[in-house]
């Protein structure tokens, strides 16, 4: 077994795996996140709809109230002033006009509030509507983005098996002690177990270690796995491998 020969399949492996390894983050974390959020967003509008359209109706209700208020005053105001003719004293006669001024003003203030409330509700009716056309075009919007992140899935998984298929063959070819070592590193270092030395600025190219001249040295002998000291990472320079 010759050590570099071994790395360098590392490096074509690590390429593979960063694959895998950004593709299941997609699988796993990023389009489940996509589909919570826009699932949440959706929802919290539908429902801020909902309240809007309840309290409309309540409105609604309410001035229908009022109208029949206002309705059941105007007659009792009629009423008072059929009364006025049947009265026989002028003092009657004036307290009468006073009762029926003080209805005609709480006739008059409620016809200000029926008014208020018309204009009110015609206001949140317009708002309501262009809401729910708002709110189908959002939902229209949201089960398309839905549609097409499921798919994305389902291709994720297909490349997932076609990468795992690659990365089996490129195994069956790395020695085993080489290969463990790696696969065991790969798991606990966000899917990157090898990383390139930048020669010009002797930095780790996972965690820009600056590396010794001695580490270097240890590299380029290849005669065994040197590790960044601060990443853990496998190390080796590219231009020894002509990358
Ligand atoms: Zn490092």
């Amino acid at each position: 077994m010759v050590l570099k020969d071994e790395i360098y399949k590392l490096v074509q492996l690590q390429e593979v795996d960063s694959e895998i390894y950004n593709l299941k983050l997609r699988k796993d974390t990023e389009i489940p996140k996509e589909l919570t959020n826009l699932k949440n967003g959706f929802e919290s509008r539908k429902k801020d709809f909902e309240i809007f359209s309840e309290k409309l109706k309540q409105s609604q209700l309410k001035k229908k109230e009022k109208e029949l208020d206002l309705a059941a005053k105007e007659e009792n105001v009629k009423k008072t002033q059929g009364q006025l003719f049947q009265l026989k004293s002028n003092k009657e006669y004036q307290a009468k006009l006073t009762e029926i001024a003080s209805l005609k003003a709480d006739v008059s203030l409620l016809e200000e509030d029926v008014i208020k409330a018309l204009d009110d509700i015609e206001n949140a009716d317009k708002k309501a509507k262009e809401e729910k056309q708002a709110l189908a075009n959002e939902e229209k919007k949201y089960k398309e983005t839905e549609t097409q992140l499921n798919s994305e899935l389902a291709e994720i998984d297909t490349k997932i098996k076609t990468l795992e298929e690659k990365k089996n063959n490129l195994v069956k070819d790395i020695d085993k002690n080489v290969f463990a070592k790696y696969e065991k590193l790969i798991k606990t270092r966000s899917g990157r177990a090898i990383a390139a030395v930048n020669i010009n600025t002797e930095n780790c190219g996972a965690c820009n270690m600056r590396m010794t001249a001695q580490t270097i040295n240890e590299i380029k002998m290849y005669d065994k796995l040197v590790l960044c000291e601060n990443c853990v990472r496998i190390l080796y320079l590219p231009e020894d491998f002509n990358l």
